[in-house]
């Protein structure tokens, strides 16, 4: 038997209800707020995120689907939407456009990861990028929406963690302060954070070591390190959230997986999802549009992930999808009937309703068993040309009537 790749799975139509409630609520949250829809190719320039998501990420170094297009040049199944979004953006010259220029995407991403509960090789996101703006307001905005959208899902249990990474120079400058007073306190640091502190220092900060921890304590944090200009902004955006009541925690710890962030950085997370508890996060990007080849621009935004907000959000009572009609034939051999069935239920599907044809030749009797199980209100046997049996599925009541009468009756939707 052939399997679906492991670390993929198929959308089976029960599951295709609950994508459409939540692509409702983000066409109806990000367009009540000016958002356009954007759909960008599944694969890109393998370029584009070695410069777009950062070579030294963990994406591009280890997580990255790419190929040989046949002529030599590499490509890359999409792995994140930002770095795409913004070459579009600077491939349509959509700098001449209003700005800013304010888009969300809901399409698929490929990670060669190790496939786990809310963690697959392809996966869903739903994103948002404002682009051409470098206002706090606009930062808040965004914030604002992704919490509305987890709200209207019903996620649970979430939480926003906040901070800045101000510019790469005063990140870079940081880093140095960090490496220096790791250093300063080596003796009293756990081996594996002691292993680590040239490679990445600002794991130091989520060590459960007792030691490690006391020497984190007094650590110097990026927030107090900001320049006065992004410290104003930070603070700026922070006030906006208190206005509108999103409860957040400040992380100066906090680090995303992508080199390209500025200024602010956010996550949600889920308590109702264990290890994998991301639920989305975003960032600014005020570098990245110069950096893929386009005019010095400001950018932020978001992805989440579909699958977590699914998995963290209550299963919606199923209903049914609802059959107004099930026409079927009272003789099996009768081809009148077969030919006045098809054209009753095509008709019938034109006038609005939702009808099935009895598609198997099954007898009348096991028709009648199917739209029981399919829950159809109505059933429309037809007996010739111009003559049907019509029953009402919820009063078991039937009334012979001529062909042309079905549809109106079932229209008229009262009980026979
Ligand atoms: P994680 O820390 O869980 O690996 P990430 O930092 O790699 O997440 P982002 O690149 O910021 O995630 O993507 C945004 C969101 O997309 C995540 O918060 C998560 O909900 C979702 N996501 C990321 N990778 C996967 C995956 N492999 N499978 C399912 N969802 C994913
Ligand atoms: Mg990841």
């Amino acid at each position: 038997m052939i399997q679906a790749p492991k670390g993929t799975y198929d959308v089976l139509p029960q599951e295709v209800e609950r994508r459409r409630v939540l692509t409702g609520h983000a066409e109806r949250i990000l367009g009540a707020a000016g958002y356009q829809r954007i759909e960008t190719p599944a694969f890109e320039a393998t370029e584009l995120f070695a410069r777009g998501v950062g070579e030294a990420t963990d994406i591009v170094q280890k997580e990255m689907y790419s190929f040989d297009d046949g002529g030599g040049r590499s490509l890359t199944l999409r792995p994140e939407g930002t770095a795409p979004v913004c070459r579009a953006y600077i491939e349509h010259g959509m700098h001449k456009l209003p700005q800013p220029v304010k888009l969300w995407y809901l399409s698929s991403f490929f990670r060669a990861e190790n496939p786990q509960r809310g963690r697959y090789r392809q996966f869903w996101q739903v994103g948002a990028e404002v682009i051409g703006c470098a206002t706090p307001e606009t930062d808040a905005e965004l914030i604002v929406l992704l919490a509305e959208l987890l709200e209207a899902m019903g996620v649970r249990g979430t939480r926003l963690r906040l901070a800045s990474l101000g510019q790469p120079e005063t990140r870079g400058a940081y880093r140095d302060e960090l490496v220096a007073y790791l250093r300063a306190h080596e003796s009293e640091l756990s081996d594996e954070v002691r292993g680590r502190i040239e490679l990445n220092p600002m794991r130091a900060f989520d060590s459960s070591d007792p030691g490690t921890r006391a020497v984190m304590a007094g650590a110097p944090k990026l927030l107090d390190r900001l320049s006065p200009d992004d410290a104003e902004h930070f603070a700026h955006v922070r006030s906006l959230l208190d206005a509108t009541g999103v409860v957040y925690e400040l992380d100066p710890t906090l680090v995303r997986g992508l080199d390209y962030y500025t200024r602010t950085l956010f996550e949600f997370s889920s308590d109702a999802l264990g290890a994998q508890s991301g639920v989305g996060g975003g960032g600014r990007y005020d570098r990245l549009i110069e950096q893929l080849g386009g005019q010095p621009t400001p950018g932020i935004g978001w992805a989440a992930g579909l699958e977590r907000i699914l998995l963290a959000a209550p299963e919606p009572p199923t209903a049914p999808d609802a059959v107004d009609l099930l026409v079927t034939v009272a003789d099996r051999e009768s081809r009148e009937a077969h030919l006045a069935a098809f054209v009753i239920a095509r008709e019938a599907r034109r006038a609005g309703l939702a009808a099935q044809l009895e598609l198997t030749g099954r007898s009348l009797k096991s028709a009648l068993k199917h739209a029981d199980r399919i829950q159809a209100r109505y059933v429309a046997i037809v007996n010739d040309r111009d003559q049907a049996t019509l029953k009402d599925m919820t009063s078991g009541e039937q009334k012979e009537l001529g062909a042309a009468a079905v549809i109106p009756e079932v229209l008229r939707g009262d009980r026979l």
